[in-house]
């Protein structure tokens, strides 16, 4: 287990709280359940009984779709020393990412489930920002209908916006992709593929 402390978020004090430090689609689907529900990383402050969002170094891993998501805590050495452990000829052919936040993973999860690569998606999202012309963090929901629209979420005004595009605006990302090998070939290893990531393709 990895054990960190939290510092409530409505009464300030802080808690221990212990988490799962790894886990595999395959060992441990039920973990990925608890992942998916938001389920695992709520805890229940001792002191107040208010719920707060922890957060634990997490590796994530789902051998059968080759996708290995690391949550990191931000600690240079930890990161550098996972990516050298993702480099080894066993992970040739996966899909490494790192997160900084439970949402962020949640998120990746779901863009590997749903079949789509995320960096197509991280450009999609760019352009749909450019057209709603917003600085918005911009989250991949869902999938979903014959049509395969995509719906993206972004808070505003205290509520989440929702925001549907086209196939198509995937599907073209995906084609930029493909006719600009460079840009996936930067995204091997354990790298952050985010809104920074393609903004430095793509401006
Ligand atoms: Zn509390």
């Amino acid at each position: 287990m990895e054990s960190v402390q939290i510092v409530c978020n409505r009464c300030g004090k802080a808690f221990p709280v212990d988490g799962v430090p790894l886990i595999n689609t395959e060992g441990a689907p039920e973990l990925k359940e608890k992942l998916l529900s938001g389920e695992l990383f709520l805890r229940e402050c001792p002191h107040c009984g208010a719920r707060n969002l922890a957060k634990w170094p997490l590796l994530y891993h789902d051998p059968a779709e080759k996708v290995m998501i690391w949550l990191s805590d931000g600690s240079a050495d930890t990161e550098a020393r996972m990516k050298a452990a993702v480099a080894g000829e066993e992970f040739e052919g996966y899909s490494g990412r790192i997160v900084d936040t439970p949402g962020a993973l949640l998120e990746k999860v779901k863009i590997f489930d749903a079949g789509l690569d995320d960096i197509a998606l991280e450009m999609a999202k760019f352009i749909t920002r450019q057209e709603l012309g917003k600085d918005i963090d911009l989250l991949f929901f869902n999938l979903e209908g014959a049509d395969n629209e995509i719906t993206l979420t972004y808070p505003e005004a205290g509520q989440m916006q929702l925001v549907r595009i086209g196939f198509n605006v995937y599907e073209d990302c995906a084609g930029i992709l493909l006719r600009n090998p460079d840009i996936k070939k930067s995204a091997t290893g354990l790298c952050r593929v985010d809104r920074g990531f393609v903004e430095c393709w793509l401006k």
